[in-house]
């Protein structure tokens, strides 16, 4: 799960660091209970860990041989596991671990630098060193979980940011044709929470992430509270550092730490609807949360949640984190099912009461 995890987690070293770290290498029963930050107690069948890309040649020779593509086996690309439900005790999908390390200044110009990172170092840590360096553009999204391949899949955002506007391209493995391949970010069809990696078959394997960041520093406080919390500090004084910093700690104030209480952030995404059905709803509901999306309207999924009753509610020691309506909380699940069936329920009383269509916003894989 995190970098701290990973060094001091107790699991990991007794048992499984060493076979994580073999690369290249067809594993089989390996336990994912570590490698998801929702704390699910899942078995991968096989599982398959990628260390460089040498080891990308021999797991696409590895499918041809198994001929995975004829089987119909799933292949799933797993990062940090902070936005996956493994949904059953036995994962059937091959689980592709990405270890690629490594990032590289590749190019600058009078006003931008140009990173290439690999995609299995923490985005985390990599915003960290990018606020450290003093090039801003991703300071908002500090904190974040995950890796960095995992960034563009769903375009992460937070805080009034989202990462397509500090990516460059992105390169990837093809598993159909054994293949690299460079797409640039308008490629990349980036929209909220999603991108063309979002809902693709698990052939494309993100290898590279090149971001293009600012030298000069531009604050963005589009986010009203992040503005907020800013409003006594001099404006020269600010540095996207000390940006990161504030936002981590709004951050830690309100979400649910993994390590302590298993949960993959936003349960779900906010649904868009036309303003035609949001008027029909605001008329009855006038304190309903809501954002101009285009000609549409993007409703709070945590006010629909909250409406519903499921703010901190807990049920078979699952529940909504009491905080934050978004987020599920596992509190000890020994059972996947408790958890996609209070997912579930969530669904149907929204669809019931609003006429609402809400959607996991992390990845099922069974
Ligand atoms: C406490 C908490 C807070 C969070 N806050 C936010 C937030 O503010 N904003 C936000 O957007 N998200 C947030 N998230 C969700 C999550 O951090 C992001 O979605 C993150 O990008 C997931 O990264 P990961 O490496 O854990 O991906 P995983 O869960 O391992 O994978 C997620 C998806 O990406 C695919 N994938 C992963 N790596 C690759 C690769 N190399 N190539 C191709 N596909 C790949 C997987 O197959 C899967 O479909 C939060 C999660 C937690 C636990």
């Amino acid at each position: 799960m995190g970098n701290e995890i990973f060094k001091n987690g107790r699991i990991l070293r007794k048992r499984r660091n060493a076979d994580l770290e073999k690369n290249g290498m067809l594993r089989h029963d390996v336990d994912l209970y570590m490698l998801n930050t929702l704390k699910i107690k899942a078995k991968a069948k096989d599982f398959f860990t990628i260390g460089s890309e040498a080891d990308l040649l021999s797991l696409y020779n590895l499918c041809k041989r198994e001929n995975f593509n004829k089987q119909g086996k799933k292949i799933f690309a797993l990062g940090e596991g902070s936005n996956t439900v493994f949904a059953g005790r036995e994962v059937d999908a091959l689980i592709v671990k990405i270890n690629l390390k490594g990032r590289y200044l590749v190019n600058h110009d009078n006003e931008y630098v140009w990173v290439d990172v690999a995609a299995g170092e923490l985005f985390r840590d990599f915003v960290l060193w990018t606020c450290e360096n003093g090039f801003s553009g991703l300071e908002n999204l500090a904190a974040i979980y995950g890796t960095v391949g995992a960034a563009p899949v769903q375009n992460i955002g937070a805080y009034g940011c989202e990462v397509r506007d500090c990516i460059d391209s992105v390169r990837y493995f093809d598993l159909n044709d054994g293949q690299f391949y460079t797409v640039s970010a308008e490629e990349c069809k980036f929209a909220y929470r999603y991108s063309v990696f979002k809902y693709q078959d698990g052939s494309k394997i993100i290898t590279n992430v090149i971001f293009k960041l600012k030298k000069n520093f531009v604050f963005n406080d589009s986010y009203e509270a992040l503005a907020k919390s800013f409003a006594n500090v001099k404006k020269t004084d600010i540095t996207p550092l000390l940006v990161a910093k504030k936002v981590t700690e709004i951050r830690n104030g309100k979400l649910p730490d993994p390590r302590k209480f298993g949960n993959c952030g936003s349960f779900f995404k906010n649904p868009v609807i036309s303003k035609e059905h949001y008027n029909n709803l605001k008329a009855i509901y006038d304190d309903m949360v809501a954002f101009e999306d285009g000609d549409n309207m993007k409703i709070s999924a945590a006010w629909l949640i909250e409406r519903c009753g499921f703010k901190g509610k807990k049920i078979n020691n699952v529940g909504m984190y009491p905080k934050q309506a978004l987020i599920l909380v596992n509190y000890g699940v020994e059972n996947i099912g408790y958890i996609i069936s209070y997912a579930e329920e969530i669904i149907k009383t929204v669809k019931l009461k609003f006429d609402i269509d809400l959607v996991p916003e992390p990845h099922y894989v069974y």
